[in-house]
């Protein structure tokens, strides 16, 4: 059986006339309109018009790696490799050697660090024993040539430099018990002027 067709509304002269006002003054074009002017009018920015504008970064925010020195220049890195090894990606390459006259003592005589398959996720910060890594606010590393992100010690020191202008003392002089155990990282590259 077919079903009754629904009865459509009468119309009345009223309806008529509603119909008609509607009409002459472009009542569901109007209403159609109202959330584009109201977004219109209360227009906020979303997009930063980088790089003239910038983001301000969280605290936690990690960018570019580095290495470390401490306040006279010396660099903490101690070449034990432990980063390397915490790394996920295979992204560092420690070349550890002894410190010269000092055979219990070691440096990086060679730290490479390949960024193009950096995550950034800090494991290596956490593995590092002496706190030679740091995650800096640095992101705009952008290049054309992607060998320019095969960064070698120096690179990651210069980052260091720019980045934590506040340095710690050296090892030994923070903690008495680290030079009677002999482990004072003296003899290491200093900075250069
Ligand atoms: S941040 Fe993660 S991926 Fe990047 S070098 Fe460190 S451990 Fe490797
Ligand atoms: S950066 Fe830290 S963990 Fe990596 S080799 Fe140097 S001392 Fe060891």
């Amino acid at each position: 059986m077919m079903p009754s067709a629904l009865p459509t509304p009468r119309s009345t002269p009223l309806t008529r006339l509603r119909d008609w006002v509607k009409t002459i003054t472009f009542y569901e074009l109007l209403v159609g309109m109202k959330a584009t002017m109201t977004h219109f009018l209360n227009y906020r920015p979303i997009t930063l018009q980088y790089p003239h504008e910038k983001r301000t970064l969280p605290d936690s925010y990690r960018g570019m790696l580095a290495l470390l020195r401490y306040d006279d220049g010396t660099e903490k890195c101690v070449g034990c490799d432990l980063c390397e090894a915490a790394c996920p990606s295979r992204v560092i390459r420690v070349v550890s050697a002894e410190v010269p006259g000092e055979p219990t003592k070691r440096y990086s005589k060679e730290y490479y660090m390949d960024m193009t398959r950096c995550l950034f996720c800090g494991l290596c910060v956490d593995a590092c024993p002496v706190d030679a890594l740091g995650m800096t606010r640095e992101f705009e590393w952008a290049v054309y040539d992607k060998r320019d992100l095969h960064l070698n010690k120096q690179q990651l020191l210069a980052i260091g430099d720019r980045s934590y202008p506040v340095r710690e003392k050296r090892l030994e002089l923070q903690h008495p018990n680290v030079a009677f155990f002999n482990v004072a990282f003296q003899h290491l590259p200093q900075k250069p002027e």
